[in-house]
């Protein structure tokens, strides 16, 4: 147990019992509001702090998240003065400008943050993240920055009340990207989504407690130290090295958890307009229909992405499905879909089909000759062969084993056979095969055809192999003027 790797738990430990201690002091006074602002200064130190312990090796993305955290102790300190020194209170202070200036560079952290841990290719997580932010932005809009516009009378008054839950959004916004981006979950991860979310929530909790009343510190106080101390023990800990690390590549899978947070971000729309039409007198019909069109462009946009991930895998299994492994050629499933086509077609059209089935000869030798692998081997290149010296129409298929099926249309069978001596001329490896060839009928089962394809080929084998024989609906012979081989 060494001090540096466990000095987040002690921070934790000494933070909760430092915002114990806030709330034993007398609040909205001098002495609470420097109790308060001490908690607010040694973030920033205490991410220093962390960058020098654990050194990682991205330390841009916490720099930033020191000046953000900075910036806003500093906000915390001008307020401070302001009220408890000068007795002043102004709206909007200095301490306003102040705080607005945290946000972008808050932001800046994030997007460090989210660029380091995705690969840029995520595009389903950048739009189930922008459903989110624009259902949790009209939320904002609705019920609190409505409002506050409403109820400023001065112009930078409004600009201001308006910058903050601007600021809250585009946050929240970046906040869900983060989330839905895939990455480890550590420590520092936990610990600084924690942070940002306490902020955020209790910034909007804020804005909508001066809408009605006037903030009084409280559960608001407890909620920004909690940030503060959160944030700080996010940079302790020791998994802040590798908080920026991409995520390595994996499949997407729609969980549970995001397919309901969307499902309920996409339903804030209509049951905000619900919500309008029931209660409000000034109906934000405007800013619903906006976000509902967006809402719904996004929502159909990763269902096109959906819809073409499926096309595509469909594609592939389709390929899987109709293509031999070893060779590439189409197999047997597909031989016999593809056969069927041919036939109907030609039926159609009054086309001339020949089958041909040919065995490689002696292949039992060869692989015991020159081991499986070398009989693989064999069959591949006898496969690419092959089909070199094939049309493009013409159909090779693997039937099975060291048997291939060929489909040659708009030729006899003579015309076939001696297309076929070329093929076999062609086997590599010094290797023959026997081959049958029969004409289709016209009006028999492709079995049948096939079957007489076989017999031929038995035959072919029976004639001493490395030949081509036809079955021409009687008999088997060899084609017109075929040359029968010595031995
Ligand atoms: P024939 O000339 O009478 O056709 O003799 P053959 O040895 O070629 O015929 P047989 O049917 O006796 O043997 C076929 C062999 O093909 C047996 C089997 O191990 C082998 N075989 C079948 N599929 C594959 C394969 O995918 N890879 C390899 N290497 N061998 C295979
Ligand atoms: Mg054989
Ligand atoms: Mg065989």
């Amino acid at each position: 147990m060494s001090l540096p790797r466990n000095l987040w738990m002690y921070w934790l430990a000494f933070g909760a019992a430092a915002i114990g201690g806030y709330f034993l002091l007398p609040q909205n006074t001098g002495p609470a509001n420097v109790y308060y602002n001490t908690v607010a200064v040694l973030t920033p130190v205490l991410i220093v702090v962390g960058i020098r312990l654990h050194r990682p090796a991205k330390a841009r993305l916490w720099y930033l998240l020191a000046a953000g955290q900075g910036i806003w102790a500093v906000g915390d300190i001008v307020y401070g003065v302001n009220r408890f020194v000068l007795d002043r209170n102004p709206w909007p202070s200095e301490s306003d400008a102040v705080y607005v200036l945290g946000y972008p560079v808050m932001a800046a952290a994030l997007l460090v943050l989210i660029r380091g841990r995705t690969t840029g290719r995520d595009r389903a997580g950048l739009i189930d993240a922008s459903i989110i932010a624009t259902g949790l932005t009209l939320l904002v809009w609705v019920f609190i920055m409505r409002e506050t516009m409403a109820a400023d009378d001065t112009v930078l008054g409004r600009l201001t009340s308006m910058a903050y839950p601007i600021g809250d959004v585009a946050l929240l916004a970046l906040l869900a990207r983060l989330v839905i981006a895939p990455g480890a979950r550590t420590g520092s991860y936990r610990l600084l989504v924690s942070s940002l979310l306490v902020l955020l929530v209790v910034d909007i909790l804020y804005t909508y407690v001066t809408i009605v009343g006037v903030y009084e510190g409280g559960l608001i106080d407890l909620g920004w130290l909690s940030s503060y101390v959160l944030c700080a023990a996010s940079a302790l800990h020791p998994s802040m090295r590798s908080l920026s690390e991409t995520a390595p590549e994996r499949a997407e899978r729609l969980t549970a958890r995001r397919a309901i947070l969307l499902t309920a971000t996409t339903l804030l729309a209509p049951v905000i307009l619900i919500e309008q039409g029931l209660v409000a007198d000034d109906i934000a019909w405007e800013a619903v229909s906006a976000c509902a069109i967006i809402l719904f462009l996004l929502v159909l946009a990763r269902m096109f992405g959906l819809v073409s991930q499926v096309q595509d895998q469909a594609e592939q299994l389709d390929a899987l499905a109709h293509n031999d492994a070893l060779t590439g050629v189409p197999n047997r499933r597909a031989w016999d879909l593809e056969l069927a086509r041919r036939m109907a077609n030609a039926r159609r059209a009054g086309t001339e089909i020949v089958v041909a089935i040919l065995d490689l000869d002696h292949f039992k030798r060869f692989n015991d000759r020159y081991g499986h692998q070398a009989g693989d081997r064999l069959l591949k290149e006898a496969a690419a062969a092959w089909r070199a010296q094939l049309r493009d129409t013409d159909l090779l298929a693997r039937y099975g084993g060291e048997e291939f099926g060929v489909c040659i249309t708009g030729m006899s069978a003579t015309a076939a056979a001696r297309l076929l001596e070329r093929v076999l001329a062609a086997t590599p490896l010094g290797q023959t095969f026997s081959g049958g060839v029969a004409a289709w009928t016209g009006d028999e089962a492709p079995e049948r055809l096939v079957a007489r394809a076989d017999a031929a080929l038995y035959e072919a084998k029976n004639a001493g192999r490395a030949r081509v024989m036809v079955h021409d609906g009687r008999s088997v012979s060899a084609p017109v003027g075929f040359e029968v081989p010595a031995g």
